[in-house]
């Protein structure tokens, strides 16, 4: 599987000449009817009963169209221009100073997520096969002397074409916005992509020729006191009565901490402060290290709201907003948002969470190498006394993210929720006291801080783009609570880092967490409870070669998903965090939940209008050579 979108060369070129659009204003500064000529424009076959249009079909929309469109949204459709188009010398945007600032800012997540189109991970922003277009600022010109280039242009690739920068005033024009997009797409037969940040690791919030609904400056959080004890009492379950915060699709988990911080609670979120809590983290699972205390991001929701694509099938030919709850007519709604993966079953324009007293917590941190060892061999058993270790640590509440290199096994930061310092010490002594007996140095701290914002403040770092080829699996805890389970899988682990892969995940006890916060039924993969870490493993990406990053992408699924999948059979991985090349990914990523979850995308989006890889249903589609999304 390669991601989509090879576009025709005409289209391409015209549109990166006449295309004008601020990435960071995130407005068009031209009429749209200016941006693609009529004339420039090729007609080719489509099967548009099969087939979603593209650029160049006789069925993609006027340019009149596109600009009657966004006249109808307030101006705010913006045509993509590649941010990468200033490293081009063939392209009219060529500029070396700003090509230099771009390559050195290029790693900070910031630099994608204030686009309307860039995506984090590389491999999806490159057109279909190998030889697809793509706009990679370090492949353009005066790229690393010595080193072959792959492209002489600039092209879109599978950049969406155009985005709706749904930034309204509140939450109830907000979802005119996704109304009025869902509805143009599906009148035009065109792919939809809805994104917030782009930090998608499996090229879920990009697509060839698609229309983005674009959520990022929605930024609403409001706090309120919430009780569902009348609707609760009636189904006979648990109610909720307590803080509670409502989400705008586009805020961030540094923006959700804060305001949280502001009113002595806490938000769930996740380790990296720029992933947007209200799509793909808390609708694909969303674990942090406030897990093992809490649950999961999908174990906080108490409401959805969110716009239903349209059908006639359906009785209802045009978008309209629900409300979702556990306990309404579209608790199947609620049960498959919390959990089933973004950008499938609806688009939300925002999401009620639990929010919590703000904790005391402790940190620490813990980390050896085998630089000063003798035998190489000494450090793998530590590594397998960590692994051993694991259970004690996540059971009295800490999320522990670690990471594992060739030589280098770094721990940190461990949070722990409630958990007072010295507890936290005795829990990692059993794993001290064998690097002891190994005559393993190590470093290692433990911290009491007032708050969990004063943890997250301390000790956790500033994440910067992924830029790596990546799979994942979640380990079952099972594996390390017996001493042949711990020896393979730390023999698995070992033979990736040894091969110079990273391996990387965040040990928690999600069974624990979820119990205390009396978490509403939902469908993150069920194998996540007994997991002890949601692991991922990766190799560098490649800017220059891209067929280095197929031949990676190879290695990934065939050598280090395989020697794992070996350790953990009939396990699965984390639908956010997995290979996107998984084979069999409905069950590994969706587990026993992935047959109701069909059944409930059909019922709500029976036409398949939201599509993005490896989500639910996506298997009735395929891509084309030339990106071309059509029925399977
Ligand atoms: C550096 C980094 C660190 C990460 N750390 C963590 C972590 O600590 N914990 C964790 O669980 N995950 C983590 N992730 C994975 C992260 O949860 C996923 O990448 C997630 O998909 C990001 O969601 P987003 O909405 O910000 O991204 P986007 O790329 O904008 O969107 C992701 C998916 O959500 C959909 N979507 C977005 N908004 C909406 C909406 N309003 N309605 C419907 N669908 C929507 C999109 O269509 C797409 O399918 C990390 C990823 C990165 C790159």
């Amino acid at each position: 599987m390669f991601p989509p979108g090879l576009l025709k060369a005409c289209f391409l070129s015209s549109a990166l000449l006449l295309a004008t659009a601020t990435a960071t204003s995130g407005l068009a500064q031209e009429p749209i009817s200016n941006l693609l000529p009529q004339q420039d424009r090729i007609t080719t076959s489509n099967d548009s009963s099969n087939c979603r249009c593209i650029p160049g079909d006789a069925c993609w929309p006027s340019p009149t169209e596109w600009s009657r469109f966004n006249q109808t949204v307030g101006g705010r459709l913006i045509a993509t221009v590649p941010l990468g188009s200033v490293c081009y010398s063939s392209d009219e945007r060529y500029d070396k100073a700003k090509c230099a600032q771009l390559r050195s800012d290029w790693h900070l997540t910031a630099t994608h997520y204030r686009d309307s189109a860039s995506v984090m991970n590389q491999f999806f922003a490159h057109g279909p096969g190998p030889d697809g277009g793509q706009c990679d600022p370090f492949d353009g010109d005066s790229s690393p002397s010595g080193q072959e280039r792959n492209h002489e242009k600039c092209s879109i690739g599978s950049l969406v074409t155009y985005s709706l920068n749904a930034s309204s005033a509140s939450s109830a024009s907000a979802a005119t916005d996704f109304i009025s997009t869902l509805s143009f797409a599906h009148q035009h037969n065109i792919r939809l992509v809805i994104r917030n940040t782009g930090h998608d690791y499996l090229g879920k919030s990009t697509g060839a020729g698609s229309l983005a609904l674009w959520t990022h400056y929605l930024k609403d959080i409001d706090f309120f006191d919430f009780d569902n004890t009348h609707e609760a009492e009636q189904q006979g379950s648990v109610a909720y009565k307590g803080k509670a915060a409502k989400l705008a699709a586009g805020v961030q988990v540094s923006e959700a901490f804060a305001a949280a911080k502001a009113h002595g609670l806490v938000l769930h979120g996740g380790n990296c402060e720029s992933v947007g809590v209200v799509g793909g983290y808390t609708q694909g699972g969303g674990h942090s290290v406030l897990s093992s205390a809490i649950g999961l991001g999908a174990d906080q929701v108490l409401e959805w709201e969110v716009v239903i694509p349209p059908s006639s099938a359906t009785g209802h030919p045009e978008p309209r907003l629900v409300k979702a709850t556990p306990f309404n007519e579209h608790a199947d709604l609620y049960w498959a948002l919390s959990g089933g993966g973004g950008g499938t079953f609806g688009a939300v324009v925002s999401v009620t969470v639990k929010a919590w007293e703000d904790f005391e917590t402790a940190g620490a941190m813990l980390m050896f190498s085998a630089n000063s060892l003798e035998d190489r061999g000494i450090f793998v058993k530590g590594v397998q006394a960590w692994l051993e270790g694991l259970p004690g640590i996540v059971d009295i509440g800490a999320g522990a993210i670690w990471f594992l290199l060739k030589d280098v096994l770094a721990v940190s930061p461990v949070l722990a929720p409630g958990v007072k310092a010295k507890e936290l010490e005795e829990a990692f002594k059993p794993v001290m006291e064998k690097l002891d007996g190994l005559g393993i140095p190590y470093a290692s701290s433990f911290t009491d801080f007032p708050s969990f914002h004063d943890a997250v403040a301390a000790m956790v770092a500033q994440q910067n783009v992924t830029d790596a080829n990546m799979g994942g699996r979640l380990i079952p805890r099972s594996l390390v609570t017996e001493k042949e389970g711990a020896e393979k899988l730390t023999e698995a682990l070992d033979a990736i880092a040894s091969a110079d892969g990273t391996v990387a995940g965040i040990s928690v006890n999600i069974e624990r967490g979820r119990k205390l916060s009396k978490a509403y039924p939902n469908s993150v993969n069920p194998l996540f409870e007994s997991a002890i870490q949601i692991g991922v493993f990766g190799l560098p990406y490649n800017h220059l070669n891209f067929s280095a990053n197929i031949d990676a992408q190879d290695k990934i699924t065939n050598v280090f998903g395989a020697a794992l999948e070996k350790v953990t059979p009939g396990g699965g991985a984390y639908l956010n965090e997995g290979d996107p090349h998984q084979p069999d990914w409905q069950t590994t990523f969706y587990g026993e939940n992935y047959e109701r979850l069909l059944a409930i995308k059909n019922k709500y989006d029976p036409e398949g209008l939201l599509y993005a890889l490896t989500a639910v249903g996506s298997e009735k589609w395929v891509q084309k050579e030339d990106g071309r999304l059509c029925r399977a």
